[in-house]
């Protein structure tokens, strides 16, 4: 009889945990974690594990016959190369497991203790792991508040983590950096409130101005969105640890509205100074406006529009 793939996950996710606390390089893994200023407790709580610096630890203690490596290869725990040997997916890497919304363990993402490359590795998509519709710790963030009237997007796993350590139960972060339509649909049925907090570089601003464009189509009336832009070299990590929770917490109060960043964006290319900075303006604003679901928010972007266009 298989064992359910959930389970193996579930299993998998104890094993990492496991080793953190018993394998050979116990040390270095969890003097890395403290080094990161996490506490013992909030890894406990996020079940941060350890990947044993081995080829077939997991394939030994997991891939007891051929029936079974198979599901640890289609689970992507596994590789079998072109030669058809096998050896773990997951070497010597700090572990987070991934939690669907309903809580079962689907994917993992790993990271090097050091400076090598490449810095996080994501479990590939499988048959129970589809990238572009789970955000990591979305399960938690909804069994610690009744109601979440807000949640942010962070881009990292030790963004959610490092915020939940300042008591901020309300990040998740998009595996990778682009927030997919999915993602603001699972996000727009949980909350009224959306902040986006991407890093503060290059790639976190352009980040935040495509969440902005996969967001429109979704975003229903009633529900809002807003943009926190922290200083260059900032990540939610460093900035909380910075300035606290309740600083913290101000900042997100007073992220940017969607407008104002609608607008603060088009106007950096588009000189409404002249008319065919204002004709272009309106080619470039009308389609995103058009895709917006709401109609208020659509009757909104709208007036603003005409504002700068001067009609
Ligand atoms: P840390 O604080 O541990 O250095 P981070 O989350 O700040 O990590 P970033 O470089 O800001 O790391 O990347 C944001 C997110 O993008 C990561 O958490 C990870 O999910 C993803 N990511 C980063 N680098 C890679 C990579 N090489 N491959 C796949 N995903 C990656
Ligand atoms: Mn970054
Ligand atoms: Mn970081
Ligand atoms: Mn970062």
């Amino acid at each position: 009889q298989q064992q359910d793939d959930y389970a193996v996950m579930e299993q998998v996710a104890r094993f990492f945990q496991h080793q953190l606390r018993q394998n050979g390089n116990s040390k270095k893994a969890i003097d890395y974690l403290k080094n990161r200023g996490l506490s013992g407790d909030i890894v406990k709580q996020w079940e941060i594990g350890y990947a044993p610096d081995s080829w077939d630890a997991l394939l030994n203690t997991f891939g007891k016959d051929p029936q079974r490596i198979k599901q640890l290869v289609d689970l992507k725990l596994v590789n079998k190369n072109d030669q058809g040997r096998t050896y773990d997916f997951f070497r010597d890497r700090i572990m987070f497991p991934i939690r669907d919304k309903r809580g079962r363990v689907v994917g993992f993402g790993g990271r090097v203790l050091d400076d090598g490359g490449p810095k996080y590795l994501n479990s590939p998509e499988t048959r129970i792991f589809h990238k572009g519709s789970e955000l990591f710790g979305f399960y938690s963030a909804r069994q610690k508040n009744r109601s979440l009237d807000t949640v942010v997007i962070v881009e990292g796993y030790m963004d959610v983590v490092a915020l939940s350590q300042f008591d901020i139960n309300i990040a998740t972060a998009a595996l990778g950096t682009a927030t997919t339509p999915e993602h603001i649909q699972m996000l727009v049925r949980a909350t009224s409130h959306i902040v986006c907090c991407y890093d503060g570089d290059r790639a976190g601003r352009e980040a935040a101005w495509r969440a902005l464009e996969n967001a429109l189509p979704a975003l229903k009336d009633g529900v809002r969105i807003s943009f926190l832009f922290l200083p260059d070299g900032e990540d939610p990590d460093t900035m909380v640890r910075q300035v606290g929770k309740d600083a913290f917490m101000d900042m997100l109060n007073d992220a940017m509205p969607l407008s104002r960043f609608f607008f603060e964006n088009l106007l950096k290319t588009h000189n409404v100074g002249t008319p065919e900075g204002k004709i272009a303006l309106k080619k470039a604003a009308m389609p995103l406006i058009e895709s917006t679901l709401g109609d208020d928010q659509k009757q909104m972007l709208l007036e603003e529009l005409a504002k700068h266009t001067g009609e």
